[in-house]
């Protein structure tokens, strides 16, 4: 039988308590563009410094997507873009701010610049690679795991936060791991994330239910859309290994397009036979820069490639970054980068 060890050290242990113990008002954040783990760990992290009497602000730069709207309590979550001054007043009313899946505060866009500002201290938790560790007091970064709610749910085990979690707390962690790994369908290999899995079951989540509610509630319009990028808009590249396909505003309007009707898009070409990476650009819908997500299979390093040709970073297997000209120039840098590695496709 395997049993969950310990996340940190006893040190950190007690610097992470002293600094909860510390604070009255906690500020907890997720990524600019936030996803199911962003939104999944910030809301089961919340939901435990509830617990412990804590008043809780999760806010995030901008909206979740469509398909996170079931999530318990995620109505309570403040979007800093929407509400700056508010936002920013709440931030320095905080005593300690939370990090989560994110490894930088530039991921935060100006938001970040109001924190970096704010002198309350900082903790990171999250599981990217490098994290900026002279941004926190405390950095508890786990790189090799599946997601942040990943890293959450095993500091919950070791905090103690576990026993009194409720259900909705555990879908909201499930829910993370679940988006993260594709429905557990790469970067998934560890078994203790099934041990895990069965702690979160054990709280009487409806972990069916959830995969319904994350991958099958889009409209007839994306289900089109999906259909007409495939047809139309898709390219290959270095013998059917690499392709691109772009999606313009005017697109999304005429297929009624609401946040998150662009994910998953991206990994659909890793369906052919042999292909290794896919590059999704796409033309952001509040600035004027194209979103890039990259994503591959095996060993094709997309964070390398977002780093170097597109301005971003993320995991071996799915990065994403952006690129502030024209969509018909953004292309001719994908082209570039293929053509850069194609000696690893
Ligand atoms: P997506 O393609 O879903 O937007 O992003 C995939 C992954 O790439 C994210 O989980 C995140 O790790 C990383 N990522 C996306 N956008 C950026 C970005 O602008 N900068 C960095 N550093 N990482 C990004
Ligand atoms: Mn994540």
């Amino acid at each position: 039988m395997l049993t969950i060890p310990p996340l940190i050290t006893e040190t950190e242990r007690e610097l992470l308590q002293n600094l909860i113990a510390n604070a009255k008002r906690i500020l907890i954040c997720g990524h600019r563009g936030p996803d199911g783990d962003a939104v999944g760990s910030a809301l089961g992290w919340a939901d435990y410094l509830k617990r412990l009497g804590k008043e809780t602000v999760v806010m995030m730069p901008n909206p979740f997507p469509d398909f996170l709207r079931w999530l318990p309590g995620i109505q309570d979550i403040t979007f800093y873009m929407r509400h700056e001054t508010e936002a920013t007043q709440a931030i320095k009313n905080c005593d300690l701010v939370f990090c989560l899946d994110f490894n930088a505060l530039h991921r935060l866009m100006e938001m970040g610049d109001v924190i970096a500002a704010h002198n309350a201290p900082r903790v990171i938790i999250d599981h990217h690679l490098n994290p900026d560790r002279n941004a926190a007091a405390l950095t508890i970064s786990h790189p090799q795991m599946c997601s942040t709610c990943e890293v959450v749910l095993r500091l919950l085990l070791q905090l103690g936060g576990y026993e009194d979690m409720g259900n909705r707390a555990a879908a909201a962690l499930y829910t993370g791991m679940m988006t993260d790994t594709g429905g557990f369908t790469y970067n998934s290999n560890s078994p203790e994330i099934y041990q895990l899995i069965s702690l979160l079951l054990a709280k009487g989540i409806d972990k069916d239910k959830i995969y319904r509610n994350v991958f099958n509630t889009y409209s007839e319009s994306r289900l089109r859309l999906t259909g007409y990028i495939l047809y139309k808009k898709l390219d290959f590249y270095q013998d059917r290994r690499a392709s691109i396909f772009t999606l313009t505003r005017s697109e999304m309007t005429r297929f009624n397009f609401i946040r998150g009707d662009a994910e998953g898009l991206v990994n659909m070409p890793l369906q052919v036979k042999g292909m290794r990476l896919s590059i999704s650009l796409r033309e952001d819908t509040e600035r004027d820069v194209v979103r890039v997500s990259l994503r591959s299979v095996d060993d094709f390093p997309c964070n390398k490639m977002a780093e170097e040709f597109f301005n971003g970073g993320g995991h071996l297997n799915a990065s994403g970054g952006e690129l502030p000209f024209p969509l018909s120039e953004a292309v001719k840098t994908a082209e570039r980068a293929i053509e850069a590695y194609a000696h690893l496709l």
